[in-house]
Parts: C-alpha cells; structure tokens; sequence
C-alpha cells in the first residue's frame, strides 16, 4: 500500500537521480525527479506527493531552503535529506527546518528504503486540511484551537497548547528542554527553572493520564518525545 506513494526527489546529480528513481519504481513507487531547488519547488507548488526526497546542495535553491519553504506551506509530509560526507554543521543546523531524517551519500539503498517507509508509515492521513496535527489517536486543530484525545476534547491553556504543538510537529524526535525553552517560550533556557517539566506533567494530566497508551514520553537525561508507544 505504502509502496505506491508518490516522491518527488530533488537531485541535481543526473546518474544518482537517475538510479535512485529506478530503484524506488523497482519497489513500486512513483517518482518525479527535478534537478535544482527551483523546479523542485514548482513541483511541490504544482503538484501532490506523500514523501519528499532532498539532496542538501542544489542549485538556485538548496534543500536545506526547499524543506523551509515546504514547512511554510505543509507541516506533514515527510522530508528525507540526502547530505554529502562534508556537509557543515551549518547545514546540519538547518535540519530543523522540519526535515524528519537524513541519510549520508553514499547510502545503502535498503537503508533508504527502509527509512521511507518508517516515514511513510508515520503519516496518518485524516483530511487535507494541514491545520491539523495527529498523533496516534490525538489530534490538534490549530484553527479552532480545539485538542482531543480518542475524540475526547480537552481544554489546554495557550502555553500548554503551543507546547503540545511544538511536540506535534516534532512527533518522533527527542526535543531537549533547551529547546523547548527556545522555541515555545522564546527564551534562554535556565537551568535553575524546573517550568518545562511542571508543563510537561500538565500535558501528561490531559493527554495521557486517562488514555491505554501513553504519547509524552520522557528520555532521560535527553528531553521528551511524543510517539505512539
Ligand atoms: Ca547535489
């Protein structure tokens, strides 16, 4: 089912393009190939597709650029980046303009196949509509500001909503209380403050404490993460 998703995969390298395209319809999906950033994101603007493929360095665009750009326009799809060996830490900083993996060239091809379908499977398509964040049975309608739980809604106060949003959008990654602290709160993080997990504890009340499987999972001595199990 998952192997008839449609990829768009923007690769200024012909013959990497080229095999890489071959190699993925071999296992059943569809592919479009666009060899710079620009027409990639015509591409992405003009057309729909399930997974986006990204080489880092492209001309007139860069993937690090493409993948911001596609998060202004969509919180969901999956974005896997393909990084060369010297990518700067710069770029790699860059990845958290919402790209969900990368894979270093070169790169296993199962390992590549492997890893779409991780991301793929991590799509739960409910409707078109990109105001609304899922995860597992819970769900966040960032228009009617409304959140629910198996269909269950809940109030949240508007920390604990932006909170809950940031651990969305970042479902399946590890998130430090640094930034949390950053990018819910717009601050510096204080060591000396235990605020983050007061919030998460809120979070946990409403969204897990009724529920058979818990989302907001903690990592020690690394922040939290929101998944299904
Ligand atoms: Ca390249």
């Amino acid at each position: 089912m998952e192997n008839t998703a449609q990829l768009l995969l923007v690769e200024d390298e012909s013959k990497v393009a080229a095999f890489i395209k071959k190699g993925l319809e071999r296992q059943g999906f569809k592919v479009d190939i666009a060899e710079d950033g620009r027409l990639g994101k015509q591409f992405f603007d003009e057309r729909t597709y399930d997974l986006l493929i990204f080489d880092v360095n492209l001309p007139y665009m860069d993937g690090v650029e493409l993948a911001a750009y596609v998060r202004t326009k969509n919180t969901q799809i999956p974005i896997l980046m393909l990084t060369a060996l010297d990518t700067t830490a710069d770029k790699l900083a860059g990845f958290d303009a919402g790209v969900d993996d990368y894979l270093v060239k070169p790169f296993d091809f199962m390992e590549l196949i492997a890893r779409l379908k991780a991301l793929l499977k991590r799509v739960v398509r409910t409707n078109e509509s990109t105001n609304l964040l899922k995860v597992a049975d819970l769900e966040l309608d960032l228009d009617q500001k409304i959140a629910r739980r198996g269909g269950q809604a809940f109030e949240l106060t508007a920390k604990e909503f932006a909170l809950l949003e940031y651990l969305m959008r970042n479902r399946g990654r590890v998130v430090s209380k640094i930034d949390i602290a950053e990018k819910v709160w717009d601050i510096d993080f204080d060591t000396g403050t235990n605020f983050i997990e007061v919030y998460i504890n809120y979070l946990r009340k409403k969204i897990d404490k009724d529920a058979s499987s818990k989302l907001i999972h903690t990592v020690v001595g690394m922040g939290y993460t929101l998944k299904e199990k």
